[in-house]
């Protein structure tokens, strides 16, 4: 049989490891970039259950874990800076598989384990896709034409190859009715705190002191916006969002000011019927974006993209595609199920809300709440075991 080939649009997570599965079937992988490289900041993940275990079978787990971040403990506090929670992250979390890391670190070791002919064009904007039934062409800005077997839209949430083929993002976005920030910044205020959080109603921020001398600070509020933040915005949003917030939230946005933008967007789940159409198949946040709340972004892109590969070595191009439909979407429809329900609790909106949640979590005996929390990411788990 001659080679078969993917085109994949997007070279982050899902795309990465849907190169490296693919290849590992026999097929050859062209992957499209829109950015000039991979993306040297990120936004910090934990990677547990399916997506884990396969980035175990990948062999890139002693990668992952040289550049873990420790945390050893979180502290929680209000806008008045008094203590609300403390908790030994590392006691309880040491009997569950769990790699916190940046998400830079994980596209650099999907990267550098991908076999030398996997051909990656950074820089490059596709234009327009045209499906001939038994072939997928894309046409680049630079009047490039690929031609391959299958096309692999793992663009992101706001994915072209989503709107291109599939239609609107109003048709398959489903609002949560939150918004988040990232960025990172030198630690120059010393922290000396694996992990901070300030938590107010309708507010959250959460501080991770990294490795490299430099903290990963994490926003989200409850707000009915929703679209595109212009560049020139964003920092602006992120104050308003934080106007009541504790001073050292203040003085963290000024001295993170001075360097590179923030990263914004909705918490917006990806709903969608089916996940291919034709040639086309979507992966990752394209196809179903779980938003940060699930903790399963990551780690459903790398078992998704290992599931389609599994299929597609075995099976026709338009079977394979509906087998890999199948096997995923029970575990993502209970993920999306509880970052619907799990959103109130991260950012409580009301007062009220944010009171009682605070009362529980203060007068809850510390065995318990350490349960609460592994029952939490054991659930997670659980939720995807099916696609493992
Ligand atoms: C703050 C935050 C915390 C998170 N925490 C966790 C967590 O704890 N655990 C977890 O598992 N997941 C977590 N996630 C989710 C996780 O980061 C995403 O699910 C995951 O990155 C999705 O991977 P992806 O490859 O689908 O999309 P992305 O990682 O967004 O990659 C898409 C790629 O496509 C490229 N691209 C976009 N448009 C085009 C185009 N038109 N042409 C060519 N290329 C294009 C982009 O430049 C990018 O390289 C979190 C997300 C956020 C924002």
């Amino acid at each position: 049989m001659t080679q078969r080939t993917a085109l994949i649009v997007g070279a982050g997570v899902a795309g990465l490891a849907a190169a490296w599965w693919l290849k590992k079937v026999g097929w050859s992988a062209v992957v499209i970039e829109r950015a000039p490289d991979l993306r040297t900041a990120g936004h910090m993940l934990g990677l547990s259950g399916p997506g884990l275990e396969v980035a175990k079978r990948m062999g890139i787990e002693p990668q992952l874990q040289a550049k873990a971040c420790v945390i050893n403990e979180n502290i929680y506090r209000d806008r008045k800076g008094r203590e609300l929670l403390r908790m030994k992250y590392r006691e309880f979390l040491k009997e569950l598989p769990y790699i916190a890391l940046r998400r830079t670190d994980l596209v650099q070791a999907l990267h550098d384990a991908l076999p030398p002919d996997v051909d990656i064009r950074f820089g490059a904007t596709a234009e327009k896709i045209v499906d001939h039934g038994d072939r997928v062409s894309v046409q680049l800005a630079d009047g490039t034409e690929l031609t391959g077997d299958l096309l692999i839209g793992a663009d992101g949430l706001r994915s072209w190859v989503r709107r291109e083929v599939f239609g609107s993002d109003e048709r398959f976005f489903k609002e949560l009715g939150y918004r988040f920030a990232t960025y990172d910044l030198e630690d120059t205020l010393n922290l000396g705190i694996d992990f901070l959080s300030y938590t107010e109603p309708g507010h959250i921020v959460e501080y991770y002191t990294l490795r490299d001398g430099r903290i990963a600070a994490l926003h989200a509020w409850v707000t009915s916006e929703t679209g595109i933040v212009p560049d020139e915005a964003r920092w602006a949003a992120i104050r308003r969002a934080a106007r009541t917030a504790h001073p050292q939230v203040h003085e963290i946005v000024d001295a993170a000011q001075r360097g590179p933008l923030p990263l914004i967007d909705n918490l917006t789940l990806v709903d969608m019927p089916s996940w291919s159409e034709g040639r086309v198949v979507l992966l990752g946040d394209a196809a179903h974006c779980l938003t940060l709340i699930s903790g399963q972004g990551a780690g459903m892109s790398i078992a998704s993209a290992a599931m389609l590969a599994e299929e597609l070595g075995s099976k026709p191009i338009d079977e394979a595609l509906r087998r890999h439909d199948e096997r995923l979407r029970p575990a993502i429809v209970k993920l999306q199920e509880r970052s619907r329900k799990m959103g109130a609790l991260f950012v409580p909106a009301s007062s009220l809300s944010f009171h009682l949640r605070n009362f529980a979590l203060r007068h809850m005996p510390r065995a318990w709440l350490g349960q609460y929390f592994i029952n939490a990411i054991r659930s997670e788990i659980l939720a995807t075991a099916d696609a493992s």
